[in-house]
Parts: structure tokens; sequence; C-alpha cells
């Protein structure tokens, strides 16, 4: 089955952009216009950067505004190629919110912020006079409208009615719809502007505080249900949303892909008591400790996740001897493992039965953890990396196995569920570096490319999109090419590329050739002999195109220093800098014509023969 996502995505370079408020506006009672422009909004150079325009081509897009806390002023991020630099001793201030209308042409954009108690972003939209300054980042992305489905269920409360109204405007005439709008009370609706065929419910709290009522959840309940593919959009209050989508999920069957749920914002917790503070310092460096150093519950939910016991239980089944039948294991240890799971807070025992608690409710409900945590996944299998550190430090060679006892560079031909979850990681983070490798290189003086490598069907989709008249031969295995064909080329896309099964890792032929992040998963040595090869293959006048991730000069990038522990202990490589990769490219015979930094860490290498190869 393909599990391609309905909504095609585009993703954009991070921009900070400095704007103006033009105009301050009530749509109704309950919401307030803020309607931003000035020169940022087109394509400006900043910090020796040229940084494009701003793009939202989604419903649902979001940017960040970055607010003032007290009388400082505003914390920024800092601005790189393609992405934003978050300081780490002083967090940006910053939320949320939908551009409902941009006229590039007039250049103005427009932000609805929901009027509520507290809360710096609607104070601020509350007191903000034209011609104050203020600071947007994004959208990052846009999603476009789903494909293939025969009608739309969309559930919102106000904060999603900015998305939801956008989405009407431009839904394409004749779309099948049934939208639920919950708002606080009946002077917060507002006139709905669309050619869909749309029914538009209007759910009143009457009064009663954001996020303390069922509405929507009892209206989709008793909703009569339409026949065909349905696709369910969904955003509001977080614990709100959690009902309809187990409905959803679990009564309807709605398959994950075919639906969208979005937590807007939580209604506060209350504060917590004062207990805290009384722990005694040495009993609370001990119990840290103890937090830092156990491995039990990161194994034991790990298993659960594997064995689907947390869907189970959200499925009704409940006592211990039912799930040990279901999941196939022996009852007296799952017995242990789910009394275990109690203790930790992953599950809630009442006698015999099993209840979901807010931490496993988050398990089954985010639509990344059950591939996140899967034992047989990519991500476990980094995560359990680290149980081969010791070794890799002491020989730099890979020190982590499989439970089959292979390295995982031998596992991944022929375990499809850890190639799959590997391939479907990169892939996804291709998605950010694609701009930055469309704009870094001339695509127009290539009339054909070859190309290979992790994530490449991913920046072939940008590629082909942004220079239409590109060609493209992507060289891999038949079974990678499979998958590229049904899951990763977009269909508009694949008419310009030719898929050419091929047994290396190094797609041969044509004089432009592009690799994209082979060289992460190879040591040294592999590495070089890799780019001899490609180099062999490349004509004279050959250019070959490298795209890697290297390793930050940031210590405090803590997420980059693990990556960089894990590639070492799975593949005996790591994150290399710049010029230890350029230094491999050398070692191959090629030169290096050119290396730019195309955003998130990422650069291009532009190589070439040696003089005299
Ligand atoms: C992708 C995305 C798009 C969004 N688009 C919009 C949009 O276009 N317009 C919009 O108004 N919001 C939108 N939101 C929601 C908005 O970001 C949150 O409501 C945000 O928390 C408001 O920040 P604040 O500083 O005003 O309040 P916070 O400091 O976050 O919260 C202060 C207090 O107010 C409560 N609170 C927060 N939001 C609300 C609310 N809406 N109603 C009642 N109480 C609330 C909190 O529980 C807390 O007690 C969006 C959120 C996301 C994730």
């Amino acid at each position: 089955m393909s599990t391609r996502n309905p909504r095609p995505v585009v993703t954009f370079p991070i921009v900070l952009r400095e704007l103006t408020v033009l105009r301050v506006a009530d749509v109704t009672p309950g919401m307030r216009r803020v309607t931003l422009g000035g020169p940022q909004l087109r394509a400006f150079h900043r910090d020796g950067l040229d940084l494009p325009a701003l793009r939202t081509e989604g419903f649902d897009d979001h940017v960040k505004f970055f607010f003032a806390e007290g009388d400082e002023p505003p914390v920024l991020p800092g601005q790189n190629v393609s992405s934003l630099d978050w300081p780490v001793d002083a967090r940006p201030l910053a939320k949320d919110y939908t551009p409902v209308r941009f006229d590039p042409g007039a250049g103005e954009i427009d932000f609805d912020f929901v009027r509520h108690e507290g809360g710096v972003a609607s104070t601020w939209a509350q007191r903000v006079k034209p011609g104050e300054v203020t600071w947007i980042a994004g959208p990052k992305m846009s999603h476009g409208h789903p494909e293939g489905a025969d009608w739309l269920l969309v559930v919102g409360d106000e904060t999603a009615l900015p998305a939801i109204a956008r989405w009407l405007a431009e839904m394409p005439a004749g779309t099948r719809a049934r939208v639920f709008i919950e708002v606080g009370e009946e002077s917060h609706r507002q006139e709905l502007e669309t050619a869909a065929d749309a029914t538009v419910t209007w759910l009143s709290r009457d009064g009663a505080p954001a996020g303390t009522t069922d509405l929507l959840e009892q209206a989709v309940r008793s909703m009569a249900w339409l026949p065909g593919t349905v696709y369910v959009w969904a955003a509001g209050e977080a614990v709100t949303l959690k009902g309809i989508r187990r409905h959803i999920a679990v009564e309807r069957q709605v398959p994950r892909e075919q639906s969208h749920f979005t937590g807007y914002w939580r209604r506060a917790e209350p504060a917590p008591g004062p207990l805290e503070d009384t722990v005694p310092k040495d009993e609370e460096a001990h119990e840290r400790l103890h937090e830092l150093t156990d491995l039990a519950p990161g194994f034991a939910i790990r298993t659960a996740v594997t064995l689907g016991l947390f869907d189970l239980v959200r499925g009704g089944v409940s006592g211990s001897a039912e799930l040990a039948r279901r999941t196939g294991t022996d009852p007296s240890l799952l017995g242990a493992l789910l009394a275990y799971l109690v203790a930790i807070g992953l599950l809630e025992a009442d006698g015999e039965a099993h209840r979901l608690t807010p931490v496993s409710e988050e398990l089954v409900e985010d639509d990344h953890s059950s591939d996140e945590y899967h034992l047989g996944g990519a991500q476990a299998a980094m995560d359990l990396s680290l149980s081969g550190l010791l070794h890799t430090l002491r020989t730099g060679e890979p020190g982590y196995r499989t439970a089959g006892g292979e390295w995982v560079a031998t596992a991944m031909h022929t375990d499809e569920r850890l190639a799959g979850s590997a391939r479907v990681a990169v892939e996804e983070e291709a998605r950010w570096v694609a701009p930055g490798v469309s704009g870094a290189y001339d695509w127009a003086s290539v009339p054909a490319l070859t190309a290979g490598g992790h994530g490449v069907g991913t920046l072939v989709n940008a590629l082909v999109k942004a220079h239409p008249a590109l060609r493209v031969r992507i060289a891999a295995l038949p079974s990678e090419l499979r998958v590229l064909d049904e899951q990763i080329l977009d269909t508009d896309v694949s008419p310009n590329v030719e898929l050419i099964p091929q047994t290396g890792p190094v797609p041969h032929g044509g004089s432009t050739v592009l690799v994209s992040r082979l060289l992460e998963r190879l040591a040294d040595e592999d590495a070089v002999l890799i780019l001899t090869g490609a180099a062999a293959a490349l004509p004279p006048d050959g250019t070959l195109l490298l795209v890697e991730q290297i390793r930050p000069t940031d210590p405090d990038d803590i997420d980059a220093t693990l990556q960089h522990l894990r590639l070492a202990c799975l593949f005996g490589s790591g994150l290399r800098s710049q010029d230890e990769l350029s230094a491999l490219a050398v070692r191959a015979g090629l030169r290096v014509r050119r290396c730019d930094d195309i955003g998130w860490d990422h650069r291009l290498w532009v190589l070439e023969h040696s003089a005299g190869q």
C-alpha cells in the first residue's frame, strides 16, 4: 500500500523578518487582525546573506512571532543560510500564528489573534499600534490540499479559524466538506467565503472558558458520516482534540495518514506546589543520577511500543491475559512488564483492567512515536548504538551490532523495516536541505543529472519543480527504486526521472553527478574508495556534486554531538568537518572547485578531476 502523504509538502528556508504594523482591526469582538508590511516581506540582504521573499502556499502554514518579556528587547534568533540559530543562554519568546492573507503585490500580510486572558501574544495584539515594529520567522513549509479524498472533515476552535477560513476560501470548487468550528460566543462567528460544497456548523461555548467543553467531540460523534475516503484536519486546544482523535482512529477506523491533528494551544495546568523546593540538595543529586543512568524505562517503553501494547489498550483490550494472547507473549512476563509500566506512569491499573495515561496517550497519538520507539526501526538502532560507545571510543570501529549480530550497514541490506525507517528519516531531513541545494548551483546549465545516495528522491523533487526542464537518472538498487517510485517521487516529477537499477551506491554515467549523504555511513577508507570510483566514472570535464552534513562547530549543539557519536558507533564514521570531507575528496583524486553552505549544517561540494588525473 502506498504511504505517500496525501498532502504534498514544499519547504522554504527559514527567514527572520523585521516588519512594521500597518493596520489593526477587530474581525469580531473575539478576534483582532494585525496587518504587517515592510521591505523584508520581499527578498532582502542581511548580514552577508541573500534571503528569499516570504512564501505561504498552505492554508495551515504558520510563522513564529517574537515578543519582548517585560521591558527587555525581544530575544531574537540568529540567521543562518536556511535556518535560524537559537541562542542557548536566553530563549526567544515565540508564538505560532497563521497567515490568513498574503498580498505580495501590496506588500501586506494579515494575522488573526484570538483575544484571551493573559498571554504575551494576545496582549500584544490588543495593544499594538500601527507603525510599531515586530519580528516573524517562517513559514518554513507549506502542506497542499489533500489529494485523493472524497470528502473533508474539518474541526477546530477559534485558534484554528484563521486556517479554516483560508482553506475554505482556497478550496477547489465543489469540494465536499463538513466543517465544525467552536467559538466563545455567537458574536464570534465569521462570514466564511467558499466555492466548496461545505456545510459549516458553528458551536458556541456561550461564555464557558475555552478548552473546557467537548462540543466539538460531541458534534463529530453525532454527525452523519459520508461515504468514500475522508481526510480529517483538526486543530485547537490539545486536550480537547484527544477524544476526537480517538473517535476518528478507533471508531471510524480512519488510517493515520488520512488525518492531521495539531494541538494549537494547551489549557494551563495548575502551578506546581511548593513540594519541589523542600527536597534537600543531596537527595536531588542522587535522584538525578538515578534518572540519568536508568535504562529500564527506555527499554520497557520501546518493547511495549514494538508489541503494539498501547494501541491495544487504546482499542479497549485491557486485561493482562488477553493482552498476552494478542501480543503472543508469556502471560507471567507480560504481567511483570505491565506492572512496571504502571509504576512509571505509562499505564493506570484498575484491578485487571489497564488504561492509558496522558504520557502513553502521547505515544499513540503522536504520528511519529510508533516509528521512533519501535525496536525494529532506525531510530532505535541510533539509540541502541551507544551501547557500543566504549568499543568505538577505544578502536574507532563501529561498536554496535544488531540483535542478529550484524553491523547495521549489513543489516540494512536485508531488514526492510530498518532500511525503510532510515530512508523515511533521511528523506524528511532532505526536505529542509532541498531549497539550499536548489539555490546553490546553476541547474539551468545541467541538461541531464545522474543522482544517487540517501535523501535523493526529495532533492530531485525540489530540483525538478524549480527547474522543470531538468532530466534526472536516479541509480540505486531495484528495491530502493521501487520505494522512490511508489512513495517519494511526486507524481508531477516522475515523468522527468528515469530509474536505473544498479548494484553499487555511486551513480555512474553522465557528466553531472549528484551524490547525497553517502559518506556519513562510511568509514574514511571506504568513503575514499567510493569517491575514487565516482571520479573514475566521471568524464574529464565532468562535475561531481556532493551533499553532506558537517559537524557543527558549536559545542552547545547537543543534538549534533549525539548524532556524531551515534554515527561513529553505527558505521565508524561520525559527522566530519568541512575540511575533513574536502580532504577525503582530495585523497580520491578530486579537486574542490567550490564548497557552499546550503543551510542546516549541510554543504554542497562542487568537485572535478584534479589537474593531471
Ligand atoms: C501551527 C499553529 C498555528 C496557530 N495559529 C493561530 C492563529 O492564527 N491565531 C491564534 O489566535 N492562535 C493561533 N495559534 C495558537 C496560539 O499560538 C496559542 O494560543 C498561543 O499560546 C497564544 O500565546 P499567548 O502568548 O497569547 O498565550 P500563552 O502565554 O501561550 O498562554 C497564556 C494563558 O492563556 C491560555 N491560552 C493560550 N491560548 C489561548 C486561547 N486561544 N484561548 C484561551 N486561552 C488561551 C493558556 O492556557 C495560558 O493559561 C496557533 C498555534 C499553532 C501551533
